[in-house]
């Protein structure tokens, strides 16, 4: 009951950010407006108070000098394990902002109730022992470990119904215990009490409604990165911060050292200033000329008597800041950058050769030490060398020798070399322990402190197998992706009929993080495919290096010839005649005349312009540009078609198309959507109306080639050619009943370059609709005029699979990669440009081979498997002999 009602509180809090945070803020000025308002002799301010009594002894300095180092050490630790959550970012300004947010409530609150804050420079140390971020930050955790906007508000209700009570209570036995202080009759003590009740209601005020709403509103604006990827996974919001800053230091990183260091340093300056000129701060009349006219020989004079307990705790502030604003932020930066994904793969896969250009990058091979998965001091690695002998790097012995953090009930041994980022955590329980119970592992997943590293692997499959975790969100989970994908795989080997059958599927060193959330889910690994390169391929007069993925021997090969004869003939010339995706949904009306009614409506230019209003808001990029529609019954198909910038832009489409159906919905009241998508699209299924009317990009590519490069290079003519092509490509299609398919082999040069360049492999379908032309050319008529035309090539340049690094690597070496500076949209229709003229080098060639009769020699040649034949070749003998 009690959590139903802090999870609908909780609920309501996430998802109105906006009003919670300005109801907050209006409230906040209330009570300051009131303050002033009602400000009276009663009441004064921070530096004016009269101290109740000044005589302080030796035993008040060394209690206060404790105070105020456990206070300092205590929030270091905090902002230390906020660490532990992977983003000192995101959470450390959260904590910081509760803090603070916590520190002014409390002084406005007691501005308010007319109390005097004489002892505000002693409560201080207090003050900040009552703050306990952990509860913020698991709360955030919950938050972080969606994957939409939906899941952050589930997340944040329900980590509001499991935190809520229990946090309720807490602040209601801190205020009853420290309450009975402001019985105690010693005025200071009750003055100091009274603010620690404060406090603690106010720090329970702001969890319970700034914060979730905050941190809801944080991820809502965050939700989509400059290249279109959500962005809750904290490491990848941390890179992000730091790619998008080019490596500068990070603004808001500074931002929390200046606040946190401005802070410390007023606080030891009132605290000086205060307490050494009590006479002088206490004056009611003119206190502030009175500290101008004194003011130069007061600073003069607090910095030579400095006592022992000054000295002391701004020794312990200096010595802790230090630490975590120089010292650690190394760390952190040395483990962003060995987050990138090429170091990554390169290092954590295999040992490093001497010599190999990677080793240029040192810094990122010295052997790094992790507990808990999160990177400690990693010292100079002075003997950790490259082996000249053996050619390979070798680590330092403590590094490869697992350590054991000491630290309670969570012994958990971990050990890198190079990328501890993408590094499994490893208990000792792996190997000597007994699982713990499913309580006691529950406890640590859930406490803030230690979380899954403190988990072993079997102890993690256990929850998953119980359900406690989903296998799902595994890598979410456990923070490590590559610790979630290696226990998904081991949970799932014993069910194979093989068990050993996922051994040769590699998943070590990779950035998971790019795929969770967008491009696959449930991983076990990543499938390596041989990329070759074609060409260069002379196209509208530049060389294009073509990348392509592919298991078919010959295809590569084959398509450089058909280079290789183009570059010999001056290249080939393209153009791109159209650029436009589609979406096609279904609705149904009551009857077809009503369904009828609604065409001539979309029809007209009121209709489109009202539709296309709608559309347009849903993206930077995507512009309507036409509606096609059909009837066919009371259902009504319309093709929306759009262009997407340098994105392919299914998702695009699927998120206008929708928003514009609930505008015309709004017209229509009657209409039904049946499907956001009608198959009218029509996407990844053959269909003549992407033949006929384009999708994506339309392109045409021409060449001539003469007939000495086509005897030399292609070794046929070009009568031979023509005949086959007629033939072939355009009798033999016909007679197939093909749709679009009037060509050798688009689709194999096709396919090959989008699974290089992160493209949608399904669209192969409709992106290989071509038409090979080849026409006798030139006053003797022996040289050979080759088109090809294809209509329907849906790609792009961002979003999907083009954001991995390996993809990203391939579009580079086309030019292409990301958004075109010049013009969104240019880079798209250029990689298109490409794929046309590449399929028509690949056209060139096979047919060439058809008509020289060469192609099943070189298949056999170049494709045949000679493993399985020699296999079959000597198990034959055997059985023979
Ligand atoms: P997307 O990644 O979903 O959307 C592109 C994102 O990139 C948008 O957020 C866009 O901003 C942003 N962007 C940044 N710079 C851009 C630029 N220069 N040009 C265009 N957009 C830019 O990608 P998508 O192409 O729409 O969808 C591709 C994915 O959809 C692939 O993973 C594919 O496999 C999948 N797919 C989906 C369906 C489906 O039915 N939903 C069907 C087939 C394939 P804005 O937010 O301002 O638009």
């Amino acid at each position: 009951m009690l959590a139903r009602l802090f999870r609908l509180h909780g609920l309501l809090v996430a998802s109105h950010p906006w009003e919670v945070i300005v109801g907050t803020l209006a409230l906040t000025v209330c009570f300051v407006s009131m303050n002033s308002l009602s400000a009276s002799s009663q009441m004064c301010s921070w530096n004016e108070c009269p101290k109740a009594e000044e005589k302080i002894h030796s035993s008040d300095i060394i209690i206060l000098t404790v105070t105020r180092c456990m206070a300092i050490i205590y929030i270091y630790f905090q902002f230390k394990n906020l660490r532990q959550l992977g983003s000192k970012y995101i959470l450390g300004i959260a904590g910081l902002f509760t803090v603070f947010s916590s520190f002014v409530f409390s002084t406005v609150v007691i501005h308010f109730f007319g109390k005097e804050l004489t002892g505000l420079n002693e409560a201080l140390p207090f003050f900040l022992l009552l703050i306990d971020l952990s509860k913020a930050c698991t709360l955030a955790k919950f938050a972080l470990s969606s994957n939409s906007q939906e899941e952050v508000r589930e997340n944040i209700s329900q980590g509001m119904a499991i935190l809520g009570p229990t946090f309720t209570l807490d602040a209601l036995v801190e205020c009853l215990v420290i309450g009975i202080g402001t019985m105690s009759g010693v005025p200071q003590l009750e003055i100091m009490c009274c603010f620690g009740c404060m406090s603690v209601l106010a720090n329970y005020f702001v969890f319970m409604t700034f914060f979730p709403a905050c941190v809801s509103l944080v991820l809502e604006l965050s939700r989509e990165s400059r290249e279109g990827r959500p962005i809750w996974q904290l490491s990848h919001f941390a890179r992000v911060l730091a790619e998008e800053e080019d490596n500068k230091p990070n603004p808001v990183t500074q931002r929390v050292k200046i606040i946190m260091s401005l802070g410390l340093a007023l606080v030891h300056a009132h605290t000086r200033l205060a307490a050494e000129h009590p006479g002088h701060s206490r004056t009611t009349e003119g206190p502030v000329t009175k500290r101008l006219e004194f003011g130069g020989t007061m600073w003069s004079l607090k910095l030579t008597s400095m006592d022992l307990e000054q000295v002391i705790t701004l020794g312990l502030a200096l010595l802790l800041a230090v630490k975590y604003v120089f010292f650690e932020q190394t760390e952190t930066e040395s483990s962003l950058s060995l987050k990138s994904p090429i170091l990554s793969s390169s290092t954590a896969q295999k040992p490093r050769v001497a010599g190999d250009c990677c080793n240029r990058d040192l810094p990122a091979s010295k052997p790094q030490k992790t507990i808990n998965c999160i990177p400690v001091t990693s010292p100079p690695s002075p003997d950790s060398k490259l082996s000249p002998e053996a050619g390979t790097v070798l680590a330092d012995e403590d590094v490869t020798q697992p350590e054991v953090s000491s630290v309670e009930n969570g012994p958990c041994v971990s050990f890198s070399v190079g990328s501890f980022a993408q590094t499994p955590c490893v208990s000792q329980y792996n190997s000597n322990s007994e699982p713990r119970t499913l309580e006691e592992c529950l406890a640590i997943l859930s406490d803030p402190q230690r979380g899954a590293g403190f988990l072993s692997d079997a102890e993690v499959m256990n929850l998953v197998t119980s359900r406690n975790i989903l296998n799902y969100k595994l890598e979410t989970v456990l923070e490590t992706p590559e610790r979630g994908v290696a226990i998904r795989r081991e949970l799932l080997s014993p069910k194979l009929s093989v068990p050993s059958a996922l051994d040769c599927l590699p998943y070590k060193g990779y950035d998971y993080s790019k795929v969770m959330g967008t491009c696959c889910e449930n991983v076990i690994g990543y499938m390596p495919v041989p990329v070759g390169v074609a060409g260069p391929l002379l196209l509208d007069n530049k060389q294009f290096y073509v990348p392509m993925a592919t298991t078919e021997g010959c295809l590569v090969a084959s398509t450089n010839r058909g280079c290789r004869a183009l570059s010999l003939s001056g290249g080939c010339r393209s153009r791109i005649l159209a650029d436009g995706m589609t979406r096609g949904p279904v609705v149904r009306l009551p009857s077809a005349c009503r369904a009828a009614e609604v065409k001539v409506w979309l029809e007209s230019s009121d209709g489109f312009r009202l539709i296309k209003e709608s559309f347009d808001q849903t993206s930077r990029f995507a512009r309507l540009e036409k509606l096609l529609v059909s009837l066919a019954g009371r259902n009504l198909y319309i093709r929306f078609q759009s262009h997407t910038g340098d994105a392919m832009g299914m998702n695009m489409l699927t998120k206008g198309t929708e928003h514009a159906l609930h505008r015309l919905q709004l017209q229509y009241p009657d209409m039904e959507v049946l499907s956001v998508s009608g198959n009218y699209c029509t996407d990844k299924k053959s269909a003549a109306i992407n033949w006929i009317l384009g999708r994506g990009k339309s392109a045409v590519c021409e060449a001539t080639i003469p007939a000495k490069v086509v005897r030399e290079v292609l070794k046929t003519s070009t009568a031979s050619l023509v005949e086959v092509n007629i033939n072939k490509n355009l009798v033999g299609s016909a007679m197939a009943g093909s749709i679009g398919g009037f060509n050798a082999h688009a689709a194999n040069v096709l396919a090959a370059i989008y699974i290089a360049c992160g493209q949608d492999p399904a669209q192969t379908v409709g992106s290989s609709n071509c038409i090979t032309q080849m026409e006798a050319a030139g006053p003797l008529g022996e040289d050979l005029y080759v088109s090809c035309t294809m209509p329907s090539i849906e790609l792009g340049t961002v979003g999907g699979g083009t954001n991995l690094p390996p993809q990203q690597a391939c579009l580079q070496m086309l030019g292409v990669q990301g958004t075109s500076p010049s013009c969104p949209g240019e880079n798209a229709r250029q990689l298109a440009r490409v794929v046309c003229g590449t399929v028509l080098a690949g056209e060139l060639s096979l047919m060439a081979a058809l008509a020289a009769g060469h192609l099943v020699k070189s298949h056999m040649i170049h494709n045949r498997s000679k493993t399985n034949l020699s296999e079959t070749t000597s198990s034959k003998s055997e059985t023979a002999a």
